[in-house]
């Protein structure tokens, strides 16, 4: 039986109830964190920490025992009894829930903090031989930089590409490329790897940003700038990031191939660099 984490208590999931007046159910008035469990720990979860308590900041929400989610997470794993397969931990902050107005409810109101955990088999099949992804408008909110649970234009975008048979959806705002629907993106251009810069448009990944140290590390050429859509036919290689795919190669956008049709030097060197890591993680 699956045991999930429900304000303050580990219970039986079948059996955890959130209210209907819950913000996060009518506002989407909430955030989320994603976490990824490495058969025996989790994959720099201060980074994850740090970016949890940002997005609490930002859209106001005061859990204050946020510091007790490495230990909720923990436990979870244990629980379910998946401490020697990859999983992942999601936690979820809403506002709680009061009656319905768009304006927050009084400070005695708490916070519902729900989590789970989940195995999964990382789909290394894929992400040696690549994926295909589409191109569409960013039709999404002005601050993607809040790990939001408000996520209609994720699920529609994503969806786009599942039907067409990609495994992602890459956005285009004002002309530059910024983020995937789940990802974030990066592109080689004559040796040099771009990514778009931190900022309200895009989601901090904490892949990205272990992707960019181990890229400057490896000496690899690295710009934090946007990528035009004009440069599109220009890309040798292309790759999205995020904790359950960690790096994966674009192969093809919008059926069209990226360089040669295969992963890349680069992507493939970052890929193992990533890997070797965990690898040393684990001892
Ligand atoms: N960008 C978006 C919109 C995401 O939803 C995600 C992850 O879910 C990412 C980027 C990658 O973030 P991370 O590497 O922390 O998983």
């Amino acid at each position: 039986m699956e045991t999930a984490y429900l304000n303050g208590e580990f219970l039986p999931k079948n059996e955890i109830r959130i209210s209907p007046d819950d913000r996060g159910f009518l506002f989407a008035d909430g955030i989320y964190e994603v976490v990824r469990w490495y058969e025996g720990f989790f994959f720099d979860m201060a980074s994850h920490m740090m970016r949890l308590k940002r997005s609490m900041s930002e859209i106001r929400i005061s859990w204050t025992d946020a510091d007790t989610f490495p230990f909720v997470a923990q436990e979870l794993i244990t629980l379910n009894i998946l401490q020697d397969r990859p999983a992942l931990v999601y936690l979820q902050v809403t506002r709680g829930a009061a009656k319905r107005t768009h304006a927050f409810p009084s400070t005695e109101v708490k916070p519902t903090v729900y989590a789970f955990a989940k195995g999964f088999r990382p789909d290394s099949e894929t992400m040696a031989s690549g994926i295909g992804v589409i191109l569409r408008k960013d039709i999404r909110w002005s601050r993607c930089d809040i790990k939001s649970v408000s996520l209609l234009p994720n699920v529609l975008s994503f969806q786009e590409a599942r039907d067409l048979g990609n495994y992602e959806c890459i956005f285009v705002r004002d002309g530059l490329i910024t983020e995937g629907a789940h990802s974030n993106v990066f592109f080689v251009i004559k040796g040099v790897l771009y990514t778009h810069p931190e900022s309200e448009n895009v989601l901090s990944g904490v892949t990205r940003k272990n992707v960019l140290r181990i890229a400057r590390e490896a000496g690899i050429n690295v710009r934090e700038i946007a990528v035009p859509e004009s440069r599109i036919t220009e890309l040798d290689e292309a790759f999205i990031t995020n904790t359950s795919s960690e790096v994966a190669p674009i192969v093809s956008i919008d059926n069209k191939s990226v360089g040669n049709g295969n992963p890349g030097l680069v992507t493939k060197l970052l890929q193992e660099k990533f890997v070797a890591e965990i690898r040393a993680l684990k001892g």
